[in-house]
Formats: C-alpha cells, structure tokens, sequence
C-alpha cells in the first residue's frame, strides 16, 4: 500500500491547529425518511475525525454530497437536512453554511472559534464538483488551510471535494479512511496466508471484474449465490430454472482456468437448497445434490454439506474477504448457508486464527442477520467504492492521499 499522511502527521507538518481550517471531506449522504435520518452510521463513522480536529482547535468546515442534484440547487438535497443528526451524533453545535466557497463562507469563518464546526452546501449543487473543475477546486480551497478525506465511500470518484482538494492543500486521511485503508490491505494488499474469498450474490455479470483480480491473489474462492449457478453450467451441470447467465459460460470457464494456473482453488457447492417457486418456505423444498436438480427447480441457497465443507476450508485460512451471500438469504430459509458460514467466520475471529473483511450492501444485511458484523475484523459500508477495491482498481481519491 502506498503511504498516506493521516491526523498523525498534522502537528509535525503544520506546527499548532489551532485556528486553522481543516476542509473535511465527509460521508453524509443519510438515508431519510419524512425528513428525518434512519440511518446514522455513516454519520457515527466520521464523529472520531471531526472531534479529534475540532478538538485540536482548529475550524472544521465539513464538505459533503448529498442524493444526486446534478449540478443545481435543490432545497430537498441540501445538506441542512442532515445538520440536524450530525449535531446529535457529535454532541455539538454545527453551523450550517449555505454555500462552499465565496465570501458567506469567510464570513462563517469569522463568526466560528477555533474548536467550532460547519456544515458546508451540498458540494454537488456546482458542477465543478463532479467535473472535479480545477477553478471550483481553488475557490473551495481558498478557505482552508489543509485538506482530510474521511470519505472512503466516496474515494471510486474523482471530484473536486474527493480528489482535486488533494492536490491543492496539504492533505491527509481522516480516522475511518485510515481504518479502512488499513483493513482492506490487510485483506487483499498484504495479507497473512492462505487467503479465501467468497464472492456471492446474484450474478456473475456484476462481478466478472473481481473474480479476475481475485484467483490471482487468493488461495481459496468460494463462489455461491446466483452467480455459483453460471460456474456448474460451465462444468456441465443442469441448473433447472435457477438464476443462471448461460451466455457467460466461456468467461465462468476463463475464470476457472485462471485460478488452476495461480494455483487457486475453486469452491463450488456439491449440494444446493432447491424450490419450485421463489418464495419463504415454499412446498417441494428440498436438499440434493447439484447434479439431481430438477427441470422445474431452483437453486436458492448451498446446501449443509458444502457449507460445512467451506467451514473447514476457513479454518485452514488466516485471512478471508467476503462480497456477497451465498444464497437468496431475503427469503427463508435461503439465509442458512450464509448464516452458517458467518458465524464460523465470526468464531474464528474471535479466536485470532482468522483477519475476516467484508464488504457490499446485501452482504452487509446479510452478515447483520447472522449477526456477526461487530465480529467481523473489518466491515466495510463503502458499497461502490469497497467492490471498485475488490476489482483491483486504483480510487482516485485514495491516489490523491498517496501521492
Ligand atoms: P452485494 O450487494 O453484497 O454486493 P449482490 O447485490 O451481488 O451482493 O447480491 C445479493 C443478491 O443476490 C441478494 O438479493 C440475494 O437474494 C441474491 N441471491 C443470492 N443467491 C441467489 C440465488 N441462488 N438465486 C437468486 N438470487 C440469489
Ligand atoms: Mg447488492
């Protein structure tokens, strides 16, 4: 991993904080409902950073994206809406500043004591943010003294307040950036062997990308889900009326291939959980084997017997990465495989046999159902970002830090 300057690297690069201005690059983009936040982690994720500087005196100004206004102004996606649960999660007054540049923002800043925090305009309100405009970068940066990315979840883009800021202050990871960095080298970047990874969820199609970067890097991968479906076509197996992309059968085969000359194993389920409809507890349900799958069937979850296969594989490993369920595990009982496996990801954790990062939105839900998400070494929330990381691709705003 390249080396990044963190909130460690502030004093002795900057002398004293106090009074300066910290541009923070922050995840606010809450989910709502009626005008009110359901959701606060992303809120909570970044408390530590902003406390820790607002704490070492200086002015905090928070740049945020807020829904997808596309460049205008639009009153439903301004970011005073989330003023209001970022005050509660800080535990701290938040001013909020209807602008990002200009002179409403220097005023704020002479009204705001060291110590104090605001809360900047939606930056996509000006165009020059997604276009990562270098103008629309400079008038921010006018107003700060030094830049920190907390925003992993937005590191994939590369905007003016993700990426351009970067390059024109002194620059520096917030506390979740640096956690997330440190936890996603630990799993893929530099990672103790054997290595697993699982990759589930609904196609293969979505994730053709990681499963290339992965054979060449883990020892072991486990492919459930819907996506396990396009693997046993390729090898020949019928899957009935499973969730199956026939059409990427030759690239399911490449993988396959890929992994035997890296010396990676594949990990296909020998017996599946299948039923006539998509529905909970359908009648007809039933555990077989792959090759005993009925014309009228399919395939919903890996069945027991592979799953306790895949345990043994993980007590074999020290590291695991995981992206995606292994079965339809919405609907019961398609949850059991995922269930199973994650609470024996968990175990092993919590002996210290296994480093356990896992990241996606269904993953995320479905490792909260097992559960086991604070068991976990590392979950990440980061959704677009963390899958962009799985691919082997560089983030923009990760880069920009590093440089
Ligand atoms: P993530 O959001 O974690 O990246 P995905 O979006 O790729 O995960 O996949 C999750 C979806 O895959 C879930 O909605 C789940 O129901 C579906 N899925 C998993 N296994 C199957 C299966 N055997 N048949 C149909 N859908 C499945
Ligand atoms: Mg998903």
């Amino acid at each position: 991993m390249s080396h990044f300057r963190t909130l460690d690297d502030l004093e002795n690069d900057l002398g004293d904080v106090s009074g300066k201005v910290a541009l923070v690059r922050v995840d606010l983009n809450l989910p709502m409902a009626d005008g009110a936040a359901t959701d606060l982690t992303r809120a909570r994720a970044v408390a530590p950073t902003i406390l820790e500087l607002a704490d070492a005196g200086a002015k905090v100004l928070l740049l945020a994206h807020f829904g997808r206004p596309k460049g205008e102004r639009h009153s439903t996606l301004s970011t005073s809406l989330v003023q209001p649960s970022i005050e509660g999660v800080l535990g701290r007054e938040v001013m909020y500043i209807s602008e990002v540049s200009g002179t409403v923002v220097e005023q704020s800043l002479a009204i705001l004591r060291p110590g104090n925090i605001g809360l900047l305009e939606n930056t996509r309100f000006w165009p020059g943010e997604e276009a990562n405009n270098p103008d629309f970068a400079r008038a921010i940066a006018a107003n700060g003294d030094f830049y920190v990315n907390d925003a992993f979840s937005a590191a994939h883009r590369a905007h003016a307040s993700t990426e351009g800021l970067a390059h024109l202050l002194p620059a520096y990871a917030g506390r979740a950036m640096e956690a997330e960095l440190q936890a996603l080298n630990r799993a893929l970047g530099n990672p103790e062997k054997p290595v697993a990874a699982v990759v589930g969820g609904a196609k293969v199609s979505s994730k053709l990308a990681v499963l290339k970067h992965l054979v060449a890097r883990v020892d072991h991968l486990i492919i459930g889900g819907g996506m396990a479906n396009t693997f046993l076509a390729a090898r020949g197996v019928d899957v009935g009326k499973s969730l199956c992309e026939h059409d990427l059968t030759p690239q399911a085969e490449g993988i396959m291939d890929a992994a035997d000359r890296a010396g990676c194993t594949v990990h296909l389920p020998y017996d599946v959980v299948v039923a006539r409809e998509f529905a909970a507890n359908p009648p007809g349900l039933r555990t077989c084997n792959v090759h005993e799958v009925a014309p009228d069937e399919m395939i919903l979850d890996v069945g027991p017997q592979a799953t306790e296969a895949l345990a043994d594989v993980l007590k074999t490993c020290r590291t695991l990465v995981w992206n995606g369920p292994l079965g339809a595990f919405e609907t019961p009982p398609f949850e059991a495989a995922t269930v199973a496996l994650a609470q024996t990801a968990a175990a092993l954790t919590s002996e210290g046999s296994l480093v356990t990062v896992a990241g996606g939105g269904d993953t995320l839900a479905a490792l909260a159902q097992a559960g086991v998400v604070d068991r976990f070494s590392y979950v990440s929330t980061a959704g677009g970002a963390f899958l962009e990381w799985m691919e082997g691709r560089e983030l923009p705003g990760v880069a920009a830090l590093a440089r």
